[in-house]
Order: structure tokens, then sequence, then C-alpha cells
């Protein structure tokens, strides 16, 4: 199939950008690497009038460290995170996440800032940032506002940028020395969106957790924190018993819903086992 026709226009500012939504409204939809969208266009799930190229606004991308915060501009690609020495020191998990979001032409032009607008809960950056604790950078016609990564991801597809707004960055703790970071992901075959995936950020003291991120994705409508999880592993040891109550929690607590191809007990399954790998090396 192919897309319904539009309108194309790359401004060389936002004021022009914030313009143009505030006159087409819903039928503009702002294009960025395209990986997401233009399939969506073509499949017809969407029929905007308008699409808005916001590549030519060198202000959203870059890599930089701001005191002790990594500020990535929301036109930063996949494969630009994947190799950048910053990230690698500052934001790791990025770093071991980023290889596995499809493959290298997807991460040539897909971006960070489209990731996270598009929210699907199957993707990688979502759960990454809720993990990192990272605030996603909004900016509308009424000004600048940060939103936490906790509160940003609503429901499927659906998140806490208004209409007006566009994602202009991603703002990320830079991580520390007792900060221990693991992700892993199971999917069918390498690059495919994963069936499971879980992101671990934990802050040590010695070999205890103080306190631990459990993200999931590809288990419900958005990133799925398992807080009961993460209070199991307060102030423990990732031994084989903190390890079984954190298991014992998340099955509790996670509730994945069937997809396409595999059950709910099977992505339930899944994430117990992801749990078990990552915790464990935190003991590594
Ligand atoms: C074959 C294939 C495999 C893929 N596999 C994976 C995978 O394994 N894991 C994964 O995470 N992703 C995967 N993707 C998706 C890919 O990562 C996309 O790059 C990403 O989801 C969207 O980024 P984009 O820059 O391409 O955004 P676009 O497609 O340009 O835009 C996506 C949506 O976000 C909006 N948007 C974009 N930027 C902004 C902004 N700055 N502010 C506000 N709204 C904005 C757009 O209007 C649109 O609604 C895959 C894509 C394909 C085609």
């Amino acid at each position: 199939m192919k897309a319904p026709d539009f309108d194309y226009v790359k401004p060389d500012s936002i004021a022009r950008v914030h313009a143009l939504m505030a006159e087409y409204g819903d039928d503009a939809r702002i294009l960025a690497g395209g990986q997401s969208l233009i399939t969506s266009l073509n499949l017809r799930l969407s029929e905007p009038r308008l699409l808005i190229d916001i590549g030519g606004l060198e202000e959203l991308r870059g890599i930089a460290l701001v005191g002790d915060t990594l500020r990535i501009g929301a036109l930063t690609r996949h494969c630009e995170i994947e190799t950048s020495p910053l990230v690698a020191k500052h934001a790791p998990l990025m770093a071991q996440a980023a290889p596995h979001i499809g493959h290298r032409a997807i991460r040539n032009r897909g971006t960070l800032g489209g990731s996270i607008a598009h929210a699907d809960p199957s993707a990688e950056w979502p759960a990454c940032v809720v993990a990192l604790d990272a605030s996603i950078v909004l900016l509308g016609k009424g000004g600048e506002r940060r939103v936490r990564a906790d509160d940003f991801f609503l429901d499927l597809y659906t998140t806490a940028r208004a209409a007006d707004e566009i994602v202009t960055a991603v703002e990320i703790p830079a991580a520390t020395a007792s900060m221990r970071y693991a992700f892993d992901e199971l999917a069918r075959r390498r690059g495919d969106f994963a069936i499971v995936g879980m992101f671990l950020a934990a802050q040590m003291q010695g070999a205890k957790i103080e306190r631990a991120r459990l993200v999931y994705f590809g288990a419900g409508s958005t990133p799925i924190r398992a807080r009961e999880a993460e209070k199991a592993l307060a102030g423990r040891a990732a031994d084989d018993a903190a390890i079984a109550a954190a298991q014992a929690a998340l099955s509790r607590e996670l509730h994945p819903g069937a997809d396409l191809y595999h059950s709910a007990e099977t992505k339930q399954h899944l994430a117990n086992v992801l749990t078990r790998r990552l915790l464990l090396r935190l003991g590594a």
C-alpha cells in the first residue's frame, strides 16, 4: 500500500514548526527519522495533510554533559547514541540497548525523540529512560517544561506531550560509581522488536542493592516499572533468596497481555527469566 497524498515542509525554526502545528492541528504530523511515521502512513493508519520535517533544526541534535546531566537532543539518531563515548561513560545502559533497536539502516535514520514521542510499548528507549529516571524536555508555544519519564508514558502510543509541544531533548542523570546497570531482551531474531525486555538500574552499597529500578517492555501498554519487586530487593544482595522474592512480587504485579504470537503466560515466564539473569549480573 502507498501513503495518501500529503504536503511536506521543512521549517528552519522551531517557531515556524509551532505556527504550522497551530494552523493544521491534528492534520499535521512531525517527521523526524520517519521510521515509524512513514510505515503508519503506508499502512494508512494515519492520513495527515502535512508532514513537518524537523530534520533541519540543528538545535535539536547532539549529546552533551551539562553538569551532572547528560542531555541528548531529540533528533539524535539511534546510531549516534550507539557510538557516543559520552553515552558509553555517562549512560552505559543506553549504549547497551542501542544495538538492539531494529537493524543498522533503522538506527541510521531513527531518532531518540521520535521513539519517545511514538511511545511504542515494545520499544527500547521508552523503558530505558524510565529506568534511568530521565526527564523529557518539551517545548510548546507557552514555553518549555520537563516531564519525568515515569509520568510521560500514559498508554499505548499515548504520552503526556500536549498537541502543541515537540520533544526537544531527553535529560539523563549521569551514571555514578555506585550505580550498576543491566539490560537484556528476548526476541525471535536479532533486530526484531522484543517479545519482552528489561532494564535494571541499581544504586549499590557494596554488594547490597540500596534501591533499584526494574522496567519491562513488551509487557503492557507502556513501559512497566515493577515497584513491588523493587521493594523486595531493597537492602539485600542479589542472591537466590532476593531474586526469588523479586520474581514472586513480579508475578503478582506484571500482568502482561498476549500479543499475536505469544501468550501472557509466555511473557510472564520470560520476564521472570530476565529478572534472574539481570540480577545475577549485579553480583558478577
Ligand atoms: C523494520 C523496523 C524495525 C524497527 N525495530 C525497532 C526496534 O527493535 N526497537 C525500537 O525501539 N524501534 C524499532 N523501530 C522503530 C524505530 O526505532 C523508529 O526510529 C522510532 O520508533 C521512531 O523514531 P523516528 O525518528 O523514526 O520517528 P518518526 O517515525 O519520524 O516519528 C514517529 C512519531 O513521533 C512523532 N515525533 C517524532 N519526533 C518528534 C518530536 N521531536 N517531537 C514530537 N513528536 C515527534 C511523529 O510525529 C510520529 O508520530 C523499527 C522500525 C522499523 C521500520
